[in-house]
């Protein structure tokens, strides 16, 4: 099978894994205990790894709380700064077309007395600094973007945006769990406050995450959701996951690495794969932004190819399609829905995810596979052989 669903998951970097391994075996100690050789040692990884997590995106390691991933480091985010701040005002601002994470939390949110503005976005999934500037008001706490779209791949206009919040006294926080490591972060050049990561997008171990927090211009403030031992600086109480700490902080050292070449080769690989497509097939249609997205990130719709039928066609391929992946349901997904896509389209789309152990050759074989079904369910509906899904009413939409 070719795996091309890394906005889903990653696998581990074999450097990742060998630089967890001692850590589940040899240094297994607590690295809360402060009294013998095990606890140093576990402690001596977490700051080395939390330096090495900073260091990704051009912050300190006092900035960086490790949490379960980057659905907790979202709701302690949003949640965090909203009770936190509650007491200047209860409005945030975000866009409809975010992760369920954040929309999840701020429904939340929404119950426990605060006011959320969700800006739509527009056909690319960006949201400008114009509409942010007009939906901040006074009583405005929080404003929260997703960089990075984990559907569609699209970028926003994060130091505009950030620059726009600052000026205004608003914090800015970033769902940067596809873009950290893929494209560069950095908290010194574009004022974010909170930057949610997650390791398993970044070929790192499932379950563990980070949550940066800015010390400085402003000291954000966050109440823990998580009470306990006081971990974390009190932000968030739990013995710490030392060996998925360890393996989140490789993870960044070897993005931070190797993201200029990475990112240019994933490039490549994605656009020879719509080349291919696009040359071989009509009626394909790219969602998201042109540019301004993730290098390995390709959404494409085909008009009039079942999409229900072409993902169960596609056996040897690991994609995604544009129908709701959160459950069973085929509700369209809610990203293609705001960007104005076609509850029909939406169904007959499919989200590429290439990493980096996908080679050319794989995107080659996928990109044929892809063309042969799709030609052969088209074949299948004579009625509408230039692939407009509205000539053929009679066509099945997923
Ligand atoms: C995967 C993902 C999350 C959730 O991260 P977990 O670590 O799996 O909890 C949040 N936001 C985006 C954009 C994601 O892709």
């Amino acid at each position: 099978m070719i795996y091309l669903d890394h906005h889903a998951t990653t696998p581990v970097d074999p450097r990742v894994f060998e630089a967890m391994q001692p850590y589940f075996t040899t240094h297994f100690g607590n690295a809360a205990s402060r009294n013998h050789a095990y606890g140093w040692a576990a402690d001596h990884a977490v700051e080395r790894a939390r330096d090495q997590v900073a260091g990704l995106i051009g912050a300190i390691g006092k900035e960086i709380v490790f949490t379960s991933g980057a659905t907790e480091s979202i709701n302690l985010a949003l949640k965090g700064a909203a009770m936190a701040y509650a007491s200047a005002g209860r409005h945030l601002v975000t866009t409809n077309a975010e992760h369920p994470a954040t929309l999840d939390s701020m429904a939340f949110l929404e119950t426990q007395g605060f006011e959320v503005t969700y800006l739509p976005v527009d056909e690319t999934g960006r949201v400008s600094p114009e509409q942010v500037a007009a939906a901040l008001r006074p009583d405005t706490v929080l404003v929260s973007l997703l960089h990075g779209n984990n559907e569609v791949g699209t970028l926003q206009p994060l130091a505009e945006i950030g620059a726009l919040c600052h000026e205004k006294g608003v914090l800015l926080h970033v769902d940067a769990a596809q873009a950290t490591g893929k494209v560069p972060l950095d908290v010194t050049a574009m004022p974010l406050d909170l930057v949610s990561i997650s390791a398993h997008k970044l070929y790192g171990p499932k379950g563990v995450g980070a949550l940066y927090v800015r010390r400085k211009g402003p000291r954000v403030r966050l109440e823990p959701q998580m009470h306990g031992g006081g971990h974390e600086r009190g932000m968030r109480s739990g013995t710490l996951n030392v060996p998925g700490i360890v393996g989140l902080g490789e993870a960044c050292a070897i993005a931070q690495q190797e993201l200029p070449t990475e990112s240019v080769r994933l490039r490549e690989l994605r656009d020879r794969l719509y080349q291919a497509l696009t040359t071989a097939l009509p009626g394909v249609t790219l969602n998201g932004h042109p540019t301004e997205r993730l290098p390995g990130n390709l959404n494409v719709s085909f008009a009039a190819a079942n999409g229900q039928r072409l993902m169960a066609s596609l056996k040897e391929l690991a994609v995604s399609s544009g129908s709701a992946c959160t459950t069973a349901s085929l509700e369209p997904s809610h990203v293609l829905r705001a960007l104005g896509v076609s509850p029909e389209l939406a169904h007959n789309s499919l989200r590429f995810g290439l990493g980096r152990f996908t080679t050319a050759e794989e995107i080659d074989r996928a990109a044929a596979i892809v063309i042969e079904q799709v030609q052969r369910l088209r074949a299948e509906h004579p009625l509408s052989p230039t692939g407009d899904p509205h000539a053929d009413p009679a066509l099945p939409h997923g």
